[in-house]
Formats: structure tokens, C-alpha cells, sequence
């Protein structure tokens, strides 16, 4: 058994932010693998390359020089922590993600990384796919309305004047990409415990998280 956390849930459900602050409570590290395909979509975005170009993709990848430390996350050395958050590659990445290609690319780097165990990974696939050995499972769900408000009111704190009704549709689809692609889609693990956190606050759910690791 791999002393790894592995926490998936569909997007907006504060994955991230939560599986950093369990991180930081068991003094492990944390891997964000959402990061990972985002860099790849922002590399694909920069190439100006097709998806559908197998031959280009194949050169894209062969190059491909991520990093993460910290909070930041490096493409080629260069700090893209903002730009791997734009629209245009939140909407790019649901697609570059479903190439198996690309899954195999970044699944093989996940597990180097997290074999040593002590990490906190968070992602879709991560308790089905990647680390199907590790200790704790926790798949994290909220309803819809409830991650697209907190979604929401994260844009405008950044000073941004989104609108519900379009941030909760760009979630669903991108829900609907990742539950539907043939290669890991998004699903529990049998082995997972589910979690809704729709009226939790972060502190609950770390301290959830924490107590299920430690039992
Ligand atoms: O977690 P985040 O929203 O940053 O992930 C961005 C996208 O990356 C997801 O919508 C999904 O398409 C893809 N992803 C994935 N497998 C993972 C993590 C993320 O397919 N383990």
C-alpha cells in the first residue's frame, strides 16, 4: 500500500485548494495533475498545432519540460501559474486530455513522482488510473450550483465580472468531456470514499480528510 492521498472529484469542487492545505497539515507534498494537462494545453495553444496532427503532438510531447514547485508550475523553465488559468486553456484542456497520448505522457511522470509516497495528488483519474494502490481514496463532490457559485465568487474576487450562467455551463461541459471521454473518465473508485462537501466549509472537509488518513 502506497502512503499516497489521492482526492478526485469533477472541477470546482476545490480539489486543489483543499488537497494543498492537507498537504501542508501531514508535512507531504502536493502533486496538482490538473496543472500538468493544462500545461500541455497551453503548449498545444503556443504551437498553434492540431489536435488531430498525431505527428506534431508526438514532437510537442517528446519536448515537453514540466515542473512544479511550490505553487508554481513551469513549462520549459518558464513560471505559467496565470497562464495555465486563462479561458482559452480551461476549454482547450478537457479535449487535449482525452488523447491517450497525452495520458500516457503525463500518467508514467505522475507516477515517478509520487512512487516514494508522502504526496497529496489530486485530479480525475488519480484513485482509478494512476495510484490505484494508494491508502486513501476521497472522491469530492458538491452539487453544481454549489461549485459554480464558489467558482464565481472566486473570479470576481480576482476582479473579474463573470457571469453565473456562463461559468456554470463551461463547468458542465467540461463535467460532461471529462465523465465521457473513453480513455479514464471521471468516476469513483470502488475503494474511494465519497465526500460531498456542498455544505462543508474547507476547514471541515482538510479535517475530514485528515481524520479518514489517520484512521
Ligand atoms: O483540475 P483542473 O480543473 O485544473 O483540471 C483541468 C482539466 O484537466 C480537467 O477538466 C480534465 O480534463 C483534465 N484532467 C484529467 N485528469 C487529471 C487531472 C485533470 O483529465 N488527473
Amino acid at each position: 500500500v502506497l502512503s499516497l492521498i489521492a482526492i478526485d472529484g469533477p472541477s470546482g469542487v476545490g480539489k486543489s485548494t483543499t488537497a494543498r492545505r492537507v498537504a501542508a497539515r501531514l508535512g507531504w507534498q502536493y502533486l496538482d495533475t490538473g496543472a500538468m494537462y493544462r500545461a500541455v494545453a497551453l503548449a498545444v495553444l503556443r504551437a498553434g498545432i492540431s489536435l488531430a496532427d498525431a505527428a506534431a503532438l508526438e514532437g510537442l510531447l517528446a519536448g515537453l519540460d514540466l515542473a512544479q514547485r511550490g505553487e508554481r508550475v513551469f513549462l520549459a523553465g518558464e513560471d505559467v501559474s496565470e497562464a495555465i488559468r486563462s479561458q482559452e486553456v480551461t476549454r482547450l484542456v478537457s479535449p487535449v486530455s482525452a488523447l491517450p497520448r497525452v495520458r500516457e505522457v503525463l500518467v508514467e511522470q505522475q507516477r515517478r513522482i509520487g512512487a516514494s509516497g508522502g504526496w497529496v495528488v489530486d485530479g480525475r483519474d488519480i484513485g482509478t488510473v494512476v495510484f490505484t494502490g494508494a491508502c486513501c481514496k476521497v472522491f469530492l463532490t458538491a452539487s453544481p450550483e454549489a461549485r459554480a457559485r464558489r467558482r464565481f465568487l472566486e473570479l470576481e474576487a480576482k476582479g473579474g465580472s463573470p457571469v453565473f450562467d456562463e461559468v456554470l455551463q463551461d463547468q458542465q461541459h467540461r463535467d460532461a468531456a471529462d465523465s465521457s471521454r473513453a480513455v479514464a473518465p471521471l468516476r469513483q473508485a470502488e475503494d474511494a470514499t465519497a465526500l460531498d462537501s456542498s455544505n462543508m466549509s474547507l476547514d471541515q472537509v482538510v479535517d475530514w480528510i485528515v481524520a479518514k488518513h489517520q484512521a
